[in-house]
């Protein structure tokens, strides 16, 4: 039995909904620059941010994340914000922190791809680890009860990811997630399963795969993983689209312009809620225990795998109920007026 608390309730198969999302949802709001896509909010507006991680538990996740993706040195060095770092770190982690203690949920911290990993130079490694180091220790320090590092295309970032949580995170458990591309592989050209494989061998306490790709064209390689992988696995695609010819959101073309949608016309490509469920469904019948969405997540998407992973949130209070709506409703006064012939003319049954 485990002492901590996020690996207990990965213990007998137990599992964790996830909502990520928070940059593209606060660059959907105006507060977010598309582009270097900097947490500066968590600075600007930090009761924004406490308010968007509110929703997102009151919408069904059972995890706070930090908000400091893309919060790490080289992303403050491209905006010319630099001094900054550790404030934006530490003031997206007192957020989390204060929101999970109020809702009894669970806070991670989060680090991700640096951007700046060349696997041939050791200069390179020695910035990524000082970077992944800087962050991990915040988060520590700031209460964390696990580590989300995510968004690797290299193994070899990831798997350095993870030597430093295991270095410098005092113990906190490790979620390592790879994003996949348009191939099937790592930049290295490792399967994804093995990859992840390799990484719940290095220590790992879940592995798996976020961003990128929409449910369609993730799904197929979380079977992979799944194979492959003894443990607890994670899935938090992108709510878009994608398919077999347009893997990723970044390859996706719009249909109207026929250019690529990334990242401004991606909300023309949204998946349905429809397309979430089966989604969820899916996800539960292979064995997904970390399960949730990434970029263009919102409120509304997440209560649906909420509630297919058997949750009530408080959200789900106000999820759809038609039978009272006065047009495709059931109650006997609904009939009495025009229902019959307005539902004719908006929607074209008779
Ligand atoms: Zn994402």
């Amino acid at each position: 039995m485990s002492e901590n608390a996020f690996l207990k309730r990965l213990e007998n198969g137990g599992n964790l909904v996830v909502a990520e999302g928070y940059l593209f949802e606060f660059e959907r709001r105006g507060y977010l620059k598309a582009g270097a896509f900097v947490p500066e909010v968590v600075i600007e507006h930090p009761d924004l941010v406490k308010n968007v991680t509110e929703e997102f538990v009151h919408s069904g996740s059972d995890v706070v994340l930090a908000f400091t993706y893309y919060g790490h040195r080289r992303k403050l060095q491209v905006i010319g914000r630099e001094g900054d770092l550790e404030k934006m770190n530490r003031g997206a982690l007192k957020i989390a922190r204060e929101v999970a203690k109020a809702t009894g949920t669970l806070m991670a911290g989060n680090i991700c791809n640096t951007t700046l990993y060349q696997k041939d130079k050791p200069e390179s490694i020695k910035e990524c680890e000082a970077m992944f180091k800087e962050q991990i220790e915040w988060a520590v320090e700031e209460g964390a009860d696990f580590i989300v590092a995510e968004t690797f295309s290299e193994l070899g970032e990831a798997a350095l990811a993870l030597e430093c949580i295991k270095k410098y995170g005092k113990g906190l458990p490790a979620v390592v997630m790879l994003v996949p591309s348009t191939r099937d592989v790592t930049v290295e050209g490792v399967p994804l399963g093995e990859a992840c494989r390799k990484l719940e061998e290095a220590g790992a306490a879940v592995v798996g795969l976020n961003c990128g790709r929409g449910p369609a064209s993730i799904l197929p390689l979380l079977k992979e993983v799944r194979q492959a992988c003894q443990g607890p696995i994670a899935c938090l695609p992108v709510p878009y689209r994608t398919c077999k010819k347009f893997p990723t959101m970044q390859s996706l073309i719009d249909p109207v312009s026929g250019k690529q949608a990334f990242p401004v016309d991606l909300p023309a490509q949204l998946c349905g809620r429809t397309e979430i469920k089966h989604f969820a469904q899916a996800c539960k019948e292979i064995g997904v225990q970390y399960v949730g969405l990434c970029c263009g997540n919102s409120s509304h998407s997440l209560r649906v795998v909420a509630e297919v992973y058997g949750r009530e949130p408080p959200a789900s209070r106000y999820s759809p109920d038609m039978s009272q709506h006065f047009m495709y409703g059931n109650k006997p006064e609904f009939f009495q007026c025009h229902t019959k012939s307005l539902r004719n003319d908006y929607d074209g049954t008779s």
